[in-house]
């Protein structure tokens, strides 16, 4: 089966949903690419029948090997040409994005290693996430969990933890992430969860920030402290 952009987008979507919500349907995968849910079940017939998804009833859709491995593969491409064009072309990081969804089924493993042999090999791209390595294994963050979920759990306050990673999906959201200084690898001490924003002390800022609860779903961090220390909501 040729690896068509569209198969590609296919592909990644099953990845993406399947580390979500565990199992895929159909029609969750058609309302995520935004397709008919009778195209998504006719290409879901032919990745199976070229041995890159397995569809079983009750069970829902997921990757075969061979399916996550061409997954990987655009994720890899993917996340190298947004730190690329973060890091190399200075593209802002709400923007970068849009554009690795497009170039992402285009260029070529040559050019993919000469992009990450100038960029020395990194393990993340600009929104903190991993980047699978060059034989397509990839290594998930271990001891996260969503902003929200962490807040929630806190009995005691200051709580200290570090931002492991955003989501990329919503440029606005990750603007407003930039102006807060909400970025992958920066330590802050949570201050205050009451009413329907989070105060934050991030970093070296002189004065806490305020952060939408919504927009603290989106943001993955590891608590400085044990999860089995604080509340057992968790
Ligand atoms: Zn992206």
């Amino acid at each position: 089966m040729p690896q068509t952009p569209a198969v590609q987008d296919y592909l990644k979507a099953i990845y993406h949903l399947r580390q979500l919500t565990g199992k895929v349907g159909t029609t969750q995968l058609a309302r995520h690419l935004s397709v008919a849910p009778a195209s998504a079940t006719d290409m879901v017939k032919k990745l199976a029948e070229a041995n890159l998804v397995e569809h079983r009833p009750y069970r829902g859709i997921d990757l075969t090997e061979m399916g996550e491995r061409e997954a990987l593969r655009v994720i890899r491409h993917h996340r190298l040409i947004e730190t690329f064009l973060a890091e190399v072309l200075e593209v802002p990081w709400d923007r970068v994005h849009e554009e690795a969804e497009r170039l992402e089924h285009v260029i070529s493993e040559d050019l993919e290693q000469r992009m990450d042999r100038l960029l020395g090999y990194p393990s993340t791209d600009p929104h903190g996430a991993p980047i699978p390595s060059a034989d397509l294994r990839i290594r998930l963050p271990e001891n996260v969990e969503p902003l929200s979920r962490f807040a929630e759990s806190v009995t005691s306050w200051p709580c200290a933890a570090t931002v492991v990673q955003v989501s990329d999906h919503d440029p606005a959201l990750l603007r407003t992430y930039a102006t807060l200084g909400v970025r992958p690898a920066v330590e802050f001490d949570l201050l205050d969860s009451g009413g329907r924003a989070l105060t934050l002390q991030v970093g070296n800022a002189t004065e806490p920030v305020q952060l939408a609860r919504d927009a603290a779903d989106y943001v993955l961090v590891r608590p400085k402290q044990h999860a089995a220390t604080r509340s057992s909501t968790v």
